[in-house]
């Protein structure tokens, strides 16, 4: 049974991830410091073949044992946490990705980097491929996300060609499910909640911006095989359907046959206009492409926020 670290095991992508892993038989190390994670998203594994250890990945990690696989998820994931934990946020994208390097280095194990679209920043190429290097705004409040997670890549790349660690790296385009954090700050887990309670949608700016949203158990099945692939460099996995902000409220609305309105917040600064993955190099080597459409997937994030609702 191979066994597998998840760094950032209980947030809303890395308990999806350890689920995933624990129906492959992996036997799965949690490892999470909960400042944005959450217990409650990995109760349901507690049993043979889990654990959980509560640590900072930016602090010295000692494993006995061997580790095959380490997949590194740590870290403030939506601009809201980001923005409340910043100095966190570099420090895990540089500090935490050094040390799960440095455990994957010492236990001979494949690394795999979530990276994210952040990398390209407020794009001027549309759709983005993994060979744009992007347009960051350095020192922008988003800044912190963004080149914590360039460096992380570059991070990757050095141990990958000095050390021989055989490393991955995912882009991430924005992803959805059950399990994202009421009250993060993201469009989705903001609009399902505001619909449900029949409250106003509050569309950044005028919400013509657009997002390509990709269902998470399409972005961990995408994970997945490049994870078990030979590919050391960064593949985008996310859903090409894109769409405007405002689109997205509206269709939310429709889903929840909710009487809420729409009404408009100001813009954070640097919000990038365009995001949209180019995925050819996902199809092309993993054979991977979304399954869900995002009216599919919206249909069972909806019915998950409902259901823990109910059971508040
Ligand atoms: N957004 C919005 N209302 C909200 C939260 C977000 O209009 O309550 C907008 C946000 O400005 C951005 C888009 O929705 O243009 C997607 O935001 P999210 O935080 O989900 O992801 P990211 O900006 O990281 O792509």
């Amino acid at each position: 049974m191979p066994r597998t670290l998840v760094t950032g095991g209980a947030g809303f992508l890395g308990s999806s991830l350890c689920e995933d892993l624990r129906k492959r038989d992996h036997e799965v190390i949690c490892m999470d410091n909960l400042s944005t994670g959450d217990i409650r998203n990995i109760e349901h594994l507690q049993g043979e073949g889990f654990s959980f250890i509560k640590h900072d990945v930016t602090e010295y990690i000692f494993l006995a044992g061997s580790i095959d696989y380490i997949l590194h998820f740590a870290s403030p994931a939506s601009p809201l946490d980001y923005l409340q934990l910043p100095i966190q946020t570099l420090k895990v994208g540089a500090l935490g990705t050094h040390k799960a390097l440095g455990l994957a280095k010492e236990k001979k194990a494949t690394f795999l980097l979530a990276s994210t679209s952040e990398v390209y920043g407020d794009p001027l190429i549309h759709p983005q491929r993994e060979d744009y290097w992007g347009n960051v705004n350095p020192i922008g409040p988003r800044g912190v996300y963004e080149e914590a997670k360039r460096f992380a890549e570059a991070l990757t790349m050095a141990y990958h060609r000095y050390h021989g660690v055989d490393t991955k790296i995912v882009r991430i385009f924005n992803t959805f499910g059950p399990r994202m954090r009421i009250g993060d700050g993201r469009a989705i887990p903001a609009f399902i909640p505001q619909s449900l309670a029949n409250e106003p949608l509050t569309v950044f700016g005028d919400g013509n911006q657009t997002r390509s949203f990709c269902y998470v158990d399409d972005l961990i099945e995408g994970i997945y095989r490049l994870l078990m692939s030979d590919q050391n460099d960064p593949v985008n996995i996310g859903n090409p359907h894109e769409m405007t902000i405002l689109e997205m409220g509206q269709l939310i609305i429709q889903l929840t046959g909710s009487s809420s309105k729409i009404i408009h917040d100001p813009l954070p600064v640097d919000d990038p206009k365009v995001r949209q993955p180019d995925i050819s190099l996902a199809k092309g080597i993993l054979g991977w492409e979304p399954k869900f459409s995002v009216e599919e997937g919206l249909k069972l994030t909806i019915k998950w926020f409902e259901s823990i609702q109910n059971s508040s």
